[in-house]
């Protein structure tokens, strides 16, 4: 797994920024002289699916986070996209991201999935770097980091949701082996196989 780092930029909203105005009324970005750091090390990974958006790029979350539509980006990040081999890295490990929308953005990491379709399903390869990318954030930070999904938070959000109660969809594949799952159990069965890997 190779890990391209392309961190958000000093001075945009998703790193600390705020909306304000300058002396002529106009809107600009105040407050962006330094990105919101962690006051305790993070205690859980968040999963998130960037949908229903399947077949974008790592890079196209990571450009509309950082220049939003007007160049001054959107208060949204997260500290890692992955999409099958492909993993970028948004953030460092000390630094708020806003992914959570609660509270949880102070103890989290958080990772995108870009999903294989519109339902929200990840692809095996996209699961087999997830689980590299956890391993790697478990050595840098803690073997005791537990995994959540945003639909774990106050909002319930439904994401990632294939892997959620909210998703109703049966596979292909599930169709034809004759055993539909639900959401709930799919995220059960994600979560055994991307935690059970041996610290080094
Ligand atoms: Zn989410």
């Amino acid at each position: 797994m190779k890990i391209t780092q392309k961190h958000l930029s000093l001075g945009k909203l998703a790193r600390g920024g705020e909306y304000g105005k300058d002396t002529a009324g106009k809107t600009i970005i105040i407050n962006t002289h330094k990105p919101w750091e962690f006051d305790k090390p993070p205690v859980r990974i968040i999963i998130h699916w960037i949908g229903p958006y399947p077949g974008q790029a790592v890079s196209t979350p990571w450009n509309w986070w950082e220049n939003g539509s007007d160049g001054g980006g959107v208060r949204a990040s997260a500290h890692f996209i992955v999409k099958d081999a492909d993993v970028i890295q948004c953030l460092p490990l000390n630094e708020v991201g806003w992914h959570a929308g609660d509270s949880r953005n102070f103890d989290s990491i958080g990772i995108e999935v870009i999903p294989m379709n519109i339902e929200g399903e990840f692809s095996k390869l996209s699961i087999d770097t997830l689980k590299l990318v956890i391993q790697h954030i478990r050595n840098e930070i803690g073997n005791n980091l537990k995994l959540e999904r945003h639909f774990d938070g106050v909002q319930e959000k439904d994401c990632p949701r294939f892997y959620t109660p909210l998703s109703d969809m049966v596979t292909r594949e599930e169709q034809y082996n004759h055993v539909p799952m639900q959401g709930q159990e799919r995220w059960e069965k994600l979560k055994l196989f991307l935690n059970d890997w041996k610290p080094e």
